[in-house]
């Protein structure tokens, strides 16, 4: 338990030394990036590990397995932020809007109307990128980049959602600074200030070309293994 404790703090600290390092090296301020944990698939002992490391900002891809995560551990850490990373069916917006603090994954008008309204019923309003599918991937979330212009501005103006930036998944086998770049690229066009790219293999390229947050899971808690 107190090696696993150990080892997750290093991990974190291997991993912020990291960004610090990549933002300097670009010219940035290290404080301007948030590491978002990602929890998803973990076992409890290993988030209430990065929980006594001090980290409170993490990412899930299920609403389900989220409210089992985080439900009860709200009340304890206060401070927490939990970020939706995975993609969101609309009857699941209501538990989502309840639960998240940020929704990385909004990528289409039936969503934005579903989040909004439900926003609206709830009086929590959800700080939101759009995710932007870039590599054209059929079998991937995210708005196809033709149509990101579009979608954004439907997302600010219909729909009132609190837009702050954009987020990518590039495709596994590719180089993801073109990415990136992309992603950066029609982020200016909107003015919007926040990108979240990055993932163990590839935040350092992230934050060279922008990222305001990065998405690690395996570099900080170890692989998912599958449950038993
Ligand atoms: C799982 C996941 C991550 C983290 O991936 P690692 O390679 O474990 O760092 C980041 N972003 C999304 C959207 C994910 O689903």
């Amino acid at each position: 338990m107190t090696d696993l404790t150990d080892q997750i703090r290093n991990n974190l600290t291997d991993v912020r030394s990291h960004i610090a390092s990549a933002a300097e090296a670009a010219g940035r301020d290290p404080g301007e990036i948030e590491l978002v944990a990602v929890s998803k698939v973990q076992p409890e002992d290993r988030i209430a590990a990065g929980l006594a490391a001090g980290q409170r900002v993490f990412g899930e891809n299920r609403v389900q397995e989220a409210i089992g995560h985080w439900s009860h551990l709200r009340e304890e850490f206060p401070d927490l932020r939990l970020h939706l990373i995975g993609p969101l069916q609309t009857n699941k917006v209501s538990e989502a809007v309840a639960l998240f603090d940020v929704i990385e994954t909004v990528d289409r008008p039936k969503l934005a109307g579903a989040l909004a309204r439900e926003m609206k019923k709830q009086d929590r309003q959800l700080d939101c990128f759009i995710q932007i599918n870039t590599g054209e991937e059929p079998q991937k979330a995210g708005t196809l980049p033709a149509e990101a212009d579009d979608f954004i501005r439907a997302c600010i103006e219909d729909h009132g959602l609190s837009v702050v930036g954009l987020m990518c998944i590039p495709p596994f086998d590719e180089e993801p600074s073109l990415h990136f770049a992309l992603l950066r690229e029609i982020a200016r066009r909107h003015g919007l200030g926040k990108l979240s790219m990055g993932m163990s293999a590839d935040y350092e390229i992230a934050v060279e070309f922008g990222a305001t947050h990065v998405r690690v899971g395996t570099a900080i808690f170890g692989a998912r293994e599958p449950k038993a």
